[in-house]
């Protein structure tokens, strides 16, 4: 280089730095190669869904040295799942209720708050939904969120100023809604939920993005086909169930799962579980149930079905195919494919071409006794007899909380590896009673058409573990063992780092290649979101929500062992830098619910019987497994308020902590509110 080249250089180095960084146009462009790394403009970094970084500032030689650059505190958090977004040095996600927020990713400091006022939006739906929302989209300065009350609601990235918003679903169903929007060739695209306490039809729904007028909706599963046909893919799917399916809803619901790839302009859709789970209510006689626990391709412009691949036909057991689908070219057979990759509840890896939806592999990463494999020829599992439960009770590995479930698993093309938040952990399955002739699809209530007693989980069923995983050889290259269940999802980086927040409120980083953990953190309550990681003039950082939630704290002691109680534990943002030097603010220490018994209560073991099965299908989604609150809602057996009729009445019947999420059961009869209290003293004193 000439003397003269390397001083205009230095003059031009000079003028960049000086001119403000030029604002980033976040487009179907950007968002398919995700730029420098500098940002962190969709969910899983890219559309690719990998979650994979190129920065490497920050790397296996140096992460030892990774410290706290600044916290924000979230005082009104509790569920914090979201992925966060990082757009020219401006952090953006939701919390519980899908609050939102903008924050300077260089101070910490919240520059606007949006609240879309959910509590207030979704009456009843309250019942049979959590807090969670995993997360924004950002589009050409648009930041688009979901709401669990079922609505898409566009701001405006800078101001936060509601731009428009639109209903998803029918308000007057049990749909709910806390997937992260997707967005591609000026749409947004969401899906729903409520395959458990609804007659649930899933679908998916795509918007413009500039004026949120509905553009196409793909339906998962056949509707009424005296109703006609919405399109020749509902048609052909209808030959695949019998008896009157649509009365129960049929199912399907995307609550997870939807990833664009722009090389084939296709929209790659991750399916639920049936609606029941039991397909002999569902269903009566078999059949394969399309496009239940599939992926579907849709094309991205009409939403026009182009192929499908079932991971379980007929499903049975609540195996949805909702887990994040990752795009990645691997060499396979000696050929580049252009695959997908997919570790859904079932506990087979597959991969998956998707120029055609050809299933290239499939193999067991966890304990599975459902089936013995899958047939490469027909794609089908070769099922083991008894899974089915058609013998009665049946012990099935992975049980409905699968073997993996929505947090996300990273892809890392330089090792070659995905990094999977996994777990072993059967469920009980058991139909004795339900008859197909006279079961009736709940409403704001908990029946999957399966016995769902809601007895507690055990502190040691199963267990958690972080798995990286070679997809072409299909084959574990190493493995750490978790704390119990529900950790968080994953994130790589050039820099040969894995990063993973955990259950029991570590954050992790772990060479990405041996996996020798490298550094960790503890930050004072359960981690249940997933890292991001980008940079503002030319450092590099790494942000990180802090709350537990979503879903796992149903588990009962399960949960409940790690001693993140309900509203204790402070919520918060991090972002750690290279010599960081704050401190990790404090925290309580675990506290543990503390059962208080009444002496004098005399309880009736009638009443608390029929207690237990109102407080199954009603309050144990907050309130936890065998009453055993795992941190989304107070422990009832501790509450003084289920010692005071009155008091349990005002909250029960008329509403009055519906501020903090507990929704009103007016309907209840003097005989339920009985039942329940009965059920609560029975439970307290057994647990003392
Ligand atoms: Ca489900």
């Amino acid at each position: 280089m000439t003397k003269s080249m390397r001083a205009w250089l230095a003059s031009l180095t000079l003028l960049v730095g000086t001119v403000q960084a030029a604002e980033t146009v976040v487009d179907d462009n950007y968002l398919a190669n995700g730029g420098d790394g500098s940002n962190w403009p969709a969910y899983g970094r890219t559309s690719t869904e990998q979650r994979y970084s190129p920065l490497d500032q920050i790397n296996a030689g140096n992460v030892n040295k990774l410290g706290i650059q600044w916290v924000t505190e979230l005082a009104n958090e509790r569920s914090l799942i979201a992925t966060p977004l990082a757009i020219d040095g401006v952090l953006y996600f939701t919390g519980s209720y899908s609050r939102t927020y903008a924050v300077d990713a260089r101070s910490g400091k919240i520059l606007w708050q949006f609240d879309p006022k959910t509590i207030e939006h979704a009456g009843d739906r309250l019942r049979i939904m959590w807090d969670i929302n995993r997360g924004p989209a950002y589009y050409k300065g648009r930041v688009i969120i979901s709401t669990v009350d079922g609505r898409l609601v566009a701001l405006d990235a800078k101001t936060g100023k509601q731009l428009w918003e639109a209903m998803t679903v029918d308000p007057r169903k049990s749909y709910y809604v806390n997937g992260a929007p997707k967005v591609f060739r000026d749409k947004v695209i969401i899906g729903n939920g409520g395959t458990e306490h609804e007659a649930a039809r899933g679908y998916v729904t795509a918007y413009d993005v500039e004026t949120g007028k509905q553009a196409w909706r793909f339906y998962i599963v056949p509707g009424n086909p005296a109703d006609g046909f919405e399109n020749k893919a509902m048609e052909m799917a209808a030959k695949t169930w019998n008896g009157e399916w649509w009365k129960h809803g049929g199912g399907g619901n995307v609550w997870n799962g939807m990833t664009y790839d722009a090389e084939f302009n296709q929209l790659l859709i991750g399916t639920g579980n049936g609606s029941p789970w039991n397909q002999k209510l569902r269903s009566p006689g078999g059949g394969d149930n399309l496009f239940l626990c599939s992926i579907v391709a849709v094309d991205a412009d009409t939403g026009e079905y182009k192929w499908h691949y079932q991971t379980n036909p007929g499903e049975t057991w609540d195996f949805n195919a909702n887990m994040d689908i990752v795009l990645a070219d691997v060499q396979y057979g000696g050929k580049p494919i252009k695959a997908l990759l997919q570790a859904p509840k079932n506990g087979f890896f597959y991969i998956i071409n998707r120029a055609n939806g050809e299933l290239l592999s499939a193999e067991k990463f966890g304990k599975v006794t459902w089936a013995e494999r899958i047939d490469l020829k027909t794609g089908r599992p070769v099922e083991i007899k008894g899974a089915r439960y058609e013998d009665g009770e049946e012990l099935v590995w992975p049980g409905p909380w699968g073997a993996h479930n929505w947090h996300a698993m990273s892809y890392n093309p330089d090792t070659g590896l995905v990094y999977i938040p996994a777990w072993d952990m059967p469920g009980l399955y058991n139909d004795k009673g339900f008859d197909p002739a006279k079961w009736q699809s709940p409403h704001f209530k908990v029946d999957p058409g399966v016995a769902f007693g809601g007895e507690d989980v055990p502190k040691d069923i199963g267990q958690a573990r972080l798995l990286a995983w070679d997809p072409v050889k299909q084959k574990k290259v190493w493995s750490h063992d978790l704390p119990p269940v529900w950790n968080a999802g994953t994130m790589t980086t050039k820099g040969n780092l894995v990063f993973q927040g955990r259950a029991d409120g570590e954050f992790v980083a772990y060479d990405a290649t041996k996996g020798d953990k490298l550094w960790s953190m503890k930050l004072g309550v359960g981690i249940s979101s997933a890292p991001i990681t980008y940079s503002i003039d030319g450092k590099q950082y790494v942000s990180l929500l802090v709350g537990w939630g979503g879903g796992g704290t149903i588990l009962g002691s399960l949960a409940a062992q790690h001693g993140w109680k309900y509203k204790m534990h402070p919520r918060r943002l991090y972002t750690f830098a290279l010599d960081g030097k704050q401190p990790v603010p404090p925290s309580p220490p675990p506290a543990f619910a503390q059962p208080l018994d009444v002496p004098d209560f005399k309880i009736d073991a009638k009443l608390a019987e029929h207690g237990k099965d109102l407080f199954a299908r009603s309050c144990l989604y907050c309130h936890g497994a065998g009453m055993v609150a795992g941190g989304e809602a107070p422990d009832l057996r501790e509450s003084t308020i289920a010692t005071d009729r009155n008091a349990f009445e005002a909250v029960v019947l008329k509403g009055a902590k519906l501020a903090n999420g507990m929704p009103r059961f007016a309907e209840l009869t003097t005989q339920d509110i009985e039942g329940l209290m009965h059920f609560i003293r029975l439970r307290a004193r057994e647990t003392k």
